[in-house]
């Protein structure tokens, strides 16, 4: 019979991930939710978080980058150690930058069940949440929609942009339908609130940021009203294919549209 100690170590795995969020759970303790590279949305108790000691509280904050060692449990994992690896300090001098960081933190989190890896999805974040952490606030909005576009694509989710979803037509296309994911033509239009009116500029902004490769994408300083209003079209796809509210849409409105 092995000895306890080698049964522990066996339990012990490396994870390198993002924090999400983070839950107090008593006076010093917390629980953190991580997207990490090899095993997607994982819970991870802290113990002894909130104590400045040994770093531990630099590796328990919101939007840092981390390499955890931890125990696996059935429900959570248990910290052992970490390393911070990069903290995007930016995201918390800005209110625009919080909020849309905020905002693509609960899109990650609402989109994918615990434990369901996908090693695309933690590069995109990483990504976008340092562009948007070292960029001016112009920028923020234009990676918000590239975020959500580039992760409703990898979810499969991506929209269609080339014909009509009714008739097949490929003319004519002014609205989107949020409920179908696609371009509907002026003769198949009818009214409800799932269909919202489309500019030719803004499809065209949507088929390029779908499309560019990460890192050789050009965002200007984006009109944040126009922006923001294909985010709105786009989360609201998000929304019907997860089936949930993503609160932090509302925050990023209110800042962005004085509303
Ligand atoms: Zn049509």
């Amino acid at each position: 019979m092995k000895p306890a100690i080698f049964f522990w170590c066996s339990m012990l795995k490396t994870l390198t991930g993002i924090v999400l969020k983070e839950t107090d759970y008593s006076n010093s303790s917390k629980i953190l939710t991580v997207f990490t590279k090899e095993e997607g949305k994982i819970s991870v108790m802290y113990k002894s978080a909130k104590q400045y000691k040994k770093g531990a509280y630099a590796t328990a904050q919101l939007f840092t980058i981390v390499e955890f060692v931890c125990y696996e449990g059935r429900k959570f994992y248990t910290h052992a150690s970490s390393q911070l690896l990069k903290a995007y300090r930016g995201l918390k001098d800005s209110i625009v930058k919080l909020a849309a960081a905020s905002y693509i933190a609960q899109v990650l989190l609402y989109s994918y069940e615990e434990k369901q890896p996908d090693e695309r999805a933690f590069l995109l974040t990483a990504y976008c949440l340092n562009k948007i952490d070292k960029n001016n606030d112009a920028y923020a909005m234009g990676y918000t929609l590239l975020y959500l576009l580039k992760l409703l694509a990898i979810t499969g989710y991506a929209p269609l942009l080339n014909r009509c979803i009714d008739c097949g037509k490929e003319s004519s296309l002014q609205y989107f339908d949020t409920i179908q994911g696609g371009l509907v033509c002026r003769d198949c239009h009818t009214a409800g609130n799932h269909l919202h009116a489309i500019q030719p500029e803004d499809i065209h902004t949507v088929y390029y940021l779908l499309n560019v490769a990460l890192n050789e994408e050009n965002i200007e300083k984006t009109d944040g009203k126009r922006s923001i209003y294909l985010i709105k079209l786009f989360n609201e796809c998000l929304e019907d294919k997860i089936l949930k509210k993503i609160a932090a849409f509302d925050f990023l409105v209110t800042l962005t549209c004085g509303e």
